[in-house]
C-alpha cells in the first residue's frame, strides 16, 4: 500500500454510524480513514476499481469439490485483495459487490430451487474474539448483502445468524483435511430459538453462506449443526473457493 496520504472523502461518503454499536462506528471509521487506493489491485483513488469491480461481476458461479456448494469466484487477486480488505481492514463498502456475488452463489448453488421456497442465509459464525478484534462480523454482513441483492432479484430471502461455536477450536490454517474435521466436529451449533426469532423464519431454506471455501470442513460442521436442529441446509455458497493446481 503506497504511503502517500490520500485525499479525505467527502463527508456523504461516510457510512452513518448513528446509533450503530460501537464495533460498527469503529469499522466504519476505519474505512475512512483507509487510503483510497483499490482494496484489489492497489491502483486508482477508488476502493474498487472498475477493472476489479468487473472480475468480480463477471466471474461465473463454479461448483466446488462439495456437490452442493457453488463459489462466485477462485480465491486468487483481485477476490482475495477484496474479501481481505473487507474481513480484516473494514473496507464496509466492498460488502455490497462482495454481497452481490455471494447472491449469485446463491443462485447457481440452488438452481431452479432457487425460486421455489422462501430462503434464509445463515453465515458461518465468527467467533466472538475475531468480532472483538475486526470491529464487526464480516460474514454476517456479507449475508445480509447477498440477502438484499436477492431481494432486488425478486427473490424472498433473509439472513440470520443462527450458528455459533460450541466450544473453542484450534486455528485451521496449516491442518489437513483430517485434521480440520476432527477439529471442527461439534464445535458449532444452531442458536436456541428465543435468541434468533426463529419463529419468523420457519418454513425457510436454510442455505449455508461464507467467504471462502477452502477443505469444506467448516461449512460441512455448519450443515451438520443445522441438520441435527431440524434445518437441513439445501445448498452452501461463498464468494471464492480456493483453486488447486491442475494435475
Ligand atoms: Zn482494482
Amino acid at each position: 500500500m503506497p504511503p502517500t496520504p490520500s485525499p479525505a472523502r467527502p463527508p456523504s461518503a461516510r457510512p452513518s454510524s448513528a446509533r450503530r454499536p460501537l464495533g460498527h462506528a469503529l469499522a466504519g471509521l476505519l474505512d475512512v480513514l483507509l487510503p483510497a487506493d483499490c482494496a484489489g489491485c492497489g491502483s486508482e483513488r477508488a476502493q474498487l476499481c472498475p477493472a476489479c469491480r468487473h472480475v468480480l461481476a463477471t466471474s461465473r458461479p463454479a461448483p466446488t469439490r462439495l456437490p452442493w456448494t457453488h463459489a462466485a469466484a477462485p480465491y486468487t487477486d483481485p477476490v482475495r485483495q477484496l474479501l481481505l480488505a473487507h474481513k480484516e481492514r473494514g473496507a464496509l463498502r466492498l460488502a455490497g459487490p462482495l454481497g452481490e456475488a455471494l447472491g449469485r452463489a446463491v443462485r447457481s448453488a440452488l438452481g431452479a430451487r432457487a425460486g421455489a421456497a422462501p430462503l434464509l442465509l445463515v453465515p458461518m459464525p465468527s467467533t466472538r474474539s475475531a468480532v472483538r478484534a475486526r470491529g464487526h462480523d464480516p460474514t454476517l454482513r456479507l449475508a445480509g448483502a447477498a440477502a438484499r441483492s436477492l431481494r432486488r432479484a425478486g427473490l424472498d430471502v433473509r439472513a440470520a445468524p443462527l450458528l455459533r461455536h460450541a466450544r473453542p477450536v484450534a486455528d485451521q490454517t496449516g491442518l489437513n483435511a483430517a485434521e480440520r474435521r476432527r477439529n471442527l466436529h461439534g464445535a458449532l451449533t444452531v442458536l436456541p430459538p428465543a435468541r434468533t426469532g426463529r419463529a419468523g423464519l420457519a418454513g425457510r431454506h436454510p442455505v449455508l453462506v461464507d467467504d471462502l471455501v477452502t477443505t469444506g470442513a467448516s461449512l460441512a460442521e455448519a450443515a451438520r449443526a443445522l441438520a441435527d436442529a431440524g434445518l437441513p441446509a439445501r445448498a452452501g455458497a461463498t464468494v471464492a473457493a480456493t483453486v488447486r493446481p491442475a494435475g
